[in-house]
């Protein structure tokens, strides 16, 4: 029978989703969360039915110029059964496997883990996770939901930890909405994580207000003002955190 799964977007060939690699990217289509600052809003909603076998075809015709395959969206954990399938058929070509997730689907994730179908997560830490009201402000859903989000997002956080991989945070920070007192908080719940500081890498993005929905009237922080967040964490164990902004692109800063 015909396999199909609710498809975004690809992008055959792309040097800026996984620090020295160049990958193919699949976005998934649909996601639990309405984050205010979301930038793929194009494909939270909707349906848009793709063949799993016709994906197949395009990442092995793009096969020669890439080392990896991201999946990302959207919230890729949401369609298990074609994210499974789709990174089974990557592995079995030799490609390396991450996964850009929001932490909602810790099973997803788990099951992913344990199979050996991940080389790298990318996880989203939206707000601190012993706080669900922010949480909810931050995704955009109701205090229940964003406690259950937090949750998740925290047993992801600690799956990823335990199984020794790759593993990138990102907060995205958004005036009036993630802050410089919020970043201090992840932060510090990171730096406390018991993991392999080698595997872990912090990043905080600079989000643009024009390419929300409806958020474009917000000052976006400056790249200043995002470095000064990162400098004014101490880190004890981590050793690798960067900043991202449209002034400067990536930067390491420790
Ligand atoms: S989790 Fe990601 S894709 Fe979903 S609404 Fe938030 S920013 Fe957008």
């Amino acid at each position: 029978m015909r396999q199909t799964f609710n498809f975004g977007h690809f992008i055959p060939i792309s040097t800026v989703d996984w620090h020295g690699r160049c990958v193919s990217v699949i976005f998934f289509r649909g996601c639990q969360l309405r984050c205010p600052y979301c930038q793929n809003h194009a494909y939270i909603t909707g349906s848009s039915e793709m063949d799993i076998d016709d994906m197949k075809s395009q990442i092995s015709k793009t096969k020669p110029f890439i080392s990896a395959v991201v999946f990302s969206g959207g919230e890729p954990t949401l369609q298990r059964d074609a994210l499974i399938d789709l990174a089974g058929f990557a592995r079995s070509g030799s490609l390396a496997v991450g996964l850009e997730t929001n932490g909602f689907g810790a099973d997803v994730v788990e099951e992913m883990l344990d199979k050996g179908l991940l080389d790298k997560v990318f996880l989203d830490v939206k707000a601190p996770l012993d706080e669900p009201k922010q949480y909810s402000i931050v995704t955009g859903i109701n205090v229940d939901a964003g406690s259950k989000a937090a949750e998740n997002t925290a047993r992801t956080l600690d799956k990823c930890i335990r199984a020794g991989i790759e593993l990138e945070v990102r907060t995205t920070v958004f005036r009036g909405l993630v802050g410089a007192e919020d970043v201090r908080k992840i932060f510090q719940y990171l730096d406390e994580c018991e993991c392999d500081s080698g595997n872990l890498t912090y990043a905080i993005q600079q989000g643009l207000p024009d390419n929300t929905l409806d958020m474009q009237d917000i000052e976006k922080f400056s790249r200043q003002e995002v470095l000064d967040m990162a400098t004014a964490i101490k880190p004890v164990n981590l050793k690798d955190i960067r900043i991202r902004t449209i002034e400067n692109g990536e930067e390491r800063i420790v």
